[in-house]
């Protein structure tokens, strides 16, 4: 009898990890395809070159967890132009979504999450003033704090996504997307380049990855001199990108189907992009590199 439950079990397990593995496999074939050029440096740097850009830049943590890696943050960065208008990249979760974002983290090892307010409640009136939103990839602990904004804005800022964001989904993805479905605001697509400035917001430029995700996008901007390029969640963490550490196999395989020879090759370029003088890449979960970099809490 005992023998009959232990078997029926581990073919449970069985079957299911197959069936698991073989619903996943759309989604690898489709990631392992995306491999947008990547910009050098020289070119970069002169694209960052434009008059009229950002004043200033903050960030805004909605909910921060302790995992066994470190603190594992949720902020979206609010940059500020001199004619008053903001940009927001990513947009966090309200405390309910991450309360239920973090509880199966607890199961890993993860403490309890601490939540702060979801983004429109801590912009307050500055929530106004915001005309643009991206994100780094359509993750719903990136999009989940949009449709609060844009329901709280008495003219609703647009969505920006670059082309191959907007076409390339899958079942990771679309999770996030129904946060931007559910939203007031409207959508614009990118222009089809490998350096793709913002519309409206001189300075603000966003480069296609892959990788993570088939829509991982990367944000850069320049302020005083100094630039601060936003690359989501290539790692988790600025240490695993200077010190080149892949995710855990299970995760890149299981949880999220990442182009893992794509999140290495990006690993080194993002880490040759930090290395150059008055360059900051942050990792868009390592609030504590956004302190340690100089980026500030926002306050109105
Ligand atoms: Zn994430």
């Amino acid at each position: 009898m005992i023998r009959k439950v232990v078997l029926s079990v581990l073919g449970f397990v069985l079957v299911s990890g197959v069936i698991l593995l073989a619903a996943t496999v759309p989604a690898r074939w489709q990631i392992q395809h995306i491999n947008p050029q990547l910009p050098d440096w020289t070119a970069l740097d002169a694209a960052l070159h434009q008059p009229g850009g950002p004043l200033s830049l903050a960030y805004i943590n909605t909910a921060s967890q302790a995992t066994t890696l470190g603190e594992l943050g949720h902020p979206a960065i609010v940059i500020d132009w001199p004619d008053g208008r903001r940009f927001l990249i990513d947009t966090g979760m309200p405390p309910a979504e991450a309360q239920a974002f973090g509880e199966p983290m607890e199961l890993l090892g993860a403490g309890p999450t601490r939540t702060f307010g979801a983004v429109d409640v801590q912009l307050g009136n500055a929530v106004q003033s915001v005309k643009g939103i991206a994100f780094t990839h359509l993750h719903s602990d990136h999009t989940a704090g949009l449709p609060g904004i844009c329901v709280a804005q008495s003219q609703a800022a647009t969505v920006y996504q670059a082309p191959l964001q907007q076409k390339e989904l899958n079942y990771t993805t679309e999770i996030g997307l129904a946060a931007l479905d559910d939203a007031v605001c409207p959508r614009a697509v990118l222009g089809e380049d490998v350096i793709m400035p913002v519309p409206g917001f001189p300075g603000l430029l966003a480069v296609s990855l892959g990788g993570h995700t088939p829509g991982s996008t990367l944000y850069a901007v320049r302020v005083a001199g100094k630039t601060w390029i936003f690359s989501g969640d290539i790692t988790n963490d600025l240490r695993s990108l200077q010190e080149d550490i892949p995710k855990p196999w299970w995760y890149s395989t299981l949880v999220v189907p990442e182009n893992v020879g794509r999140t290495a090759e990006l690993r080194a370029w993002l880490k040759n992009l930090d290395a150059q003088p008055e360059v900051t890449v942050l990792p868009a979960h390592d609030v504590v590199a956004m302190a340690a970099a100089g980026l500030r809490g926002f306050d109105e």
